[in-house]
């Protein structure tokens, strides 16, 4: 209690007292407040120093109930000598609607009451005070406590929680925590109702330019009232090292903030928040950290210098395979021992000197077998004296090293590639719109012989061929404008003589498109270029061949369609040469003919790229062209025909005219057997005649009997038929051949020739031995032209034998006639008992005019015309001498029916 003097100073200050003197009794001192009252609580008196403050009622006589506050009247219940004997509280209603709280006690007056009272106004507000300072405090811990305790997760639910709180504890309309982050001030949490809050970045102006831990006001900062115009708002500062690091802002607390108080809740709030936000912002940061360390596999190591044991960072250790504690002896073990000596040295120094280490070296595998990893390995020392200790990473470089290896093997390929090329690399530095010369590959000496110097760079300008120095140029000024450049021009060499380089080059320019330098490459292409005019030179002279040759020369395609073809073979076609292309060959060709050829294209194979025959075409105007063709395939890599070169010579004429021998042959045989077919047409007239004469007589003798008539006009009628059949044949065998070859059975051939010689022979006592064949295999050719063979075969046997036997007059002459078929071939035997050809001859005999018979009865044509058809047909005309006679055997090939 601070007695009633400094009270009564305190409440003189707000009001000046009365001047109207108090009557005092004499026993009473004039103290505090003294109001007399009458029986029924009627003031009748107030004295004391308190007497000036009071809000006296207007109208007079008025009892103590209306100088009180209305709550205080329940202490007033009943009369005053109820109110005696006990503490009296009383609020009165003072001056300007305050209150004055009194405390006091009733005293018994001679004709009345005495209500002694004393301001008890301190007291109540200490005790108010410290209420306050206790839900404060209260407040403050339990803010700081759920701020601390709560999961990171939920910090900022939380800190708007305990800020709801706040503005609740201060009864204010709002509240916000700034807090200062790389991007500077942000709101962290935010309570109270719909305020219009400034942005972050208008209010941070005015929070820069505060002092630290400052509590400010709207009141005294104009800057915050134009942000929130109209309310009373507060910040305050929350300072670390004389340095704000977050903000509270009250805005409109019920009461004024005592900025000792409202700093002290504001550090309360954020101290922990900060310092969460801190501890979280560190987890996160060495989570980075590891897990960078991880993925680089890099990590720490310690080692004070007074100690054997060298510290490593534990995932580090357990990466390496080795303990995280070890010693440096240990630890070297581990270095590979190639790098050890270094790693010991520099650890010597470190240890003597101080020098920082910075080393690369190989650290060994726990594992044997794989390969060591190369580390970088950096340290420093820190501390002095007993504390000096050095500390540093490793930061695992295998893979830079693998690449650099990599790269460095792949650098000394390229060199040795460039040094030992056929190509000279070089570079040209851009300057100022020119290219100079900068560097040659080696392989320039072996090249062009200079040498490259390195006090005055060669200039390739001075070695060209003067003819090409436009092209030189030209190709500068390519390069400049388009950025690359291929050409081709003269170099001279040392000793005078030029080779043909080609220049590919290309032009660098830097990040902002600027020209830097020409890297380009020459490749010596002389020999090339030599053999390239030789080739354009012989493919020149091969095309005058081909255009101008009289042959005909095409190239066509396996389906026979036509790629090109030469002006004589287009004259044959009637186009142009141009036309030809495209055309097919096959057009001209019978189905049977280009069957034939396309069999013969199928037989081609890269081993016998050639096939010749002889193809007979059906020209557009003409009758029938017989060319000469040669064949050549072209093949694929697989073997797979892709093309064929002909060459084609018209062969009608020739052919014409071997027809006309073959047909003149044939009349020639025929004339030959003449004899022979008159002795076949005589014989059955003779028997006819016979017969005529003889039926004549039995009727001039009367002794016609019908039986003796009937047999004789049938023996006539069989003789006609026989002599019709021999000259039906003569008539079909004097024909022209057919132009094409056909299918006939060999053996029809034979019975051909035997219909016209078969009855002269056995007239002139030769015995023909036939025997008809088992099979009816089939041949290709013309079968008037095989009968001509075999009547030059028979008749030749006939003169032989007959010959024979002019000298041996008991010969019995046969001729044998067969025929012998396989798979593939049918053989034509005809064989007699002539006494065969003398040895010495037998290689001449198909000569043609060679003959052994008297002059005007063998021409010496016979057997090489017989032996050219039987060629034509694919076979072979042979002989040999058998024991009584010649051999002759015709070998044809089957033809292969396709059923
Ligand atoms: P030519 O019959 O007109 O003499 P060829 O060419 O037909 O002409 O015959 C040539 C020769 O071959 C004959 O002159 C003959 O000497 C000999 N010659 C042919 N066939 C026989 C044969 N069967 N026996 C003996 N010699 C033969």
């Amino acid at each position: 209690m601070s007695g009633g003097h400094s009270l009564f100073e305190r409440w003189r200050g707000r009001a000046a007292p009365a001047e109207e003197p108090v009557p005092q009794p004499a026993d009473v001192p004039a103290v505090g407040l003294q109001l007399w009252l009458d029986g029924s609580a009627r003031v009748l008196r107030l004295a004391g120093p308190l007497r000036s403050v009071l809000a006296l009622p207007t109208q007079a006589g008025v009892r103590l109930h209306d100088y009180v506050q209305p709550y205080s009247l329940l202490v007033l219940e009943g009369e005053p000598p109820d109110w005696q004997g006990q503490p009296l509280e009383l609020d009165f209603k003072a001056a300007g609607g305050r209150t004055l709280h009194t405390r006091g006690w009733l005293l018994a007056q001679s004709g009345g009451w005495l209500l002694q009272l004393f301001d008890i106004g301190d007291l109540l507000q200490h005790r108010q005070q410290a209420l306050a300072a206790e839900r404060q405090q209260h407040l403050t811990a339990h803010l700081a406590c759920a701020l601390r305790t709560c999961t990171i997760e939920r910090l900022q639910v939380v800190a708007e929680e305990q800020l709801n709180w706040l503005v609740r504890h201060w009864r204010a309309r709002g509240a916000r925590v700034l807090v200062q982050t790389d991007q500077g001030w942000q709101t962290y949490a935010c309570s109270g109702d719909a305020l219009h809050w400034p942005r972050d970045e208008q209010l941070a102006p005015v929070l820069d330019r505060q002092l630290p831990a400052s509590m400010i006001s709207s009141a005294t900062e104009p800057g915050l009232q134009d942000l929130l115009p109209g309310l009373s708002t507060y910040l305050l500062a929350y300072a670390q090292g004389q340095v704000n690091q977050a903000w509270l802002i009250c805005v409109e607390p019920q009461e004024v903030l005592q900025a000792l108080d409202a700093l002290l809740v504001a550090a309360a709030f954020v101290e922990p928040l900060l310092g969460r936000l801190a501890a979280h912002q560190l987890d996160q940061q060495s989570e980075r950290l590891d897990s960078l360390q991880l993925q680089l596999g890099a990590g720490w190591w310690q080692w004070r210098l007074d100690e054997p044991q060298l510290h490593l960072d534990p995932a580090l250790a357990e990466s390496l395979g080795i303990p995280p504690a070890l010693t440096v002896n240990q630890w070297l073990s581990r270095v590979h021992p190639a790098d050890r000596e270094a790693t010991q040295l520099a650890f010597g120094d470190l240890q003597r000197q101080g020098c920082a280490v910075q080393l690369n070296l190989r650290l060994l595998d726990h594992n044997a077998q794989a390969q060591p990893r190369w580390y970088r390995v950096c340290g420093q020392v820190h501390g002095s004296g007993g504390n000096r200790r050095v500390q540093g990473f490793m930061l695992d470089i295998s893979d830079i090293k693998t690449q650099q290896l990599q790269a460095s093997a792949a650098q000394a390929r390229l060199e040795n590639l460039i040094a030992s090329s056929p190509a000279v690399i070089y570079v040209q530095r851009y300057h100022e719109g020119a290219l100079l010369s900068e560097f040659f590959s080696a392989s320039l000496e072996p090249l062009l012989g200079w040498q490259p110097r390195a006090d005055e760079p060669l200039q390739p300008g001075q070695w060209l061929h003067p003819d090409d120095q436009p092209l030189w140029l030209e190709r500068t000024r390519i390069l400049l404008r388009e950025g690359s450049s291929r050409s081709r021009y003269r170099l001279r060499d040392h000793q005078g003589g030029y080779h043909w380089v080609l220049d590919e080059a290309r032009l660098l320019r830097d990040d902002l498109g600027l020209p830097v330098e020409v890297v380009g490459i020459w490749l010596d292409v002389s020999e090339a270029t030599a053999a390239a005019e030789k080739v354009r030179q012989s493919e020149e002279r091969y095309r005058v061949l081909v255009e101008d040759s009289p042959a005909m020369i095409c190239r066509y395609r396996p389906d026979l369609s036509l790629v090109f073809g030469n002006q004589p073979l287009a004259d044959y076609l009637e186009c142009s040469p141009a036309q030809l292309a495209g055309l097919n060959l096959g057009q001209w060709l019978s189905e049977a003919q280009r069957q034939a050829f396309v069999e013969r294209l199928a037989g081609l194979t890269p081993e016998q790229p050639v096939s010749n025959a002889e193809i007979c075409l059906q020209l557009p105007g003409r009758e029938h062209a017989w060319w000469v063709w040669s064949d050549r395939g072209l093949f694929d890599e697989h073997g797979q025909l892709q093309e064929i070169q002909a060459v084609g010579r018209d062969n009608t004429q020739v052919r014409r005219t071997q027809q006309q021998l073959l047909q003149s042959a044939k009349m020639a045989t025929l004339g030959e057997m003449a004899t022979g077919l008159a002795h076949e047409i005589n014989q059955p007239l003779n028997v006819m005649r016979m017969a005529v004469v003889n039926a004549l007589k039995r009727l001039e003798n009367g002794e016609v009997q019908v039986d003796y008539l009937q047999d004789k006009l049938k023996r006539i009628d069989a003789q006609v038929l026989r002599a019709s059949k021999v000259v039906d044949h003569m008539r079909v065998f004097g024909r022209r051949s057919e132009v094409e070859q056909q299918l006939f059975a060999p053996w029809q051939a034979v019975e051909g020739a035997l219909s016209l010689l078969a009855d002269g022979l056995r007239g002139k006592g030769v015995e023909l031995r036939v025997q008809p064949p088992e099979h009816d295999a089939q041949v290709t050719g013309h079968q008037d032209q095989l009968e001509q063979v075999l009547i030059n075969l028979l008749v030749n046997a006939r003169d032989a034998l007959l010959a024979r036997r002019e000298q041996q007059r008991d010969v019995q002459p046969w001729i044998a006639l067969g025929l012998e078929c396989d798979a593939r071939q049918v053989r034509l035997l005809v064989e007699d008992n002539g006494g065969g050809i003398e040895p010495r001859l037998l290689e001449r005999i198909f000569e043609p005019f060679f003959t052994t018979k008297p002059v005007g009865v063998g021409t010496g044509l016979g057997l090489s015309v017989s032996y050219g058809i039987v060629d034509t047909m694919g076979g072979c005309l042979s002989v040999e001498n058998g024991e009584l006679g010649a051999r002759f055997c015709i070998e044809l090939p089957r033809a292969q029916i396709i059923s």
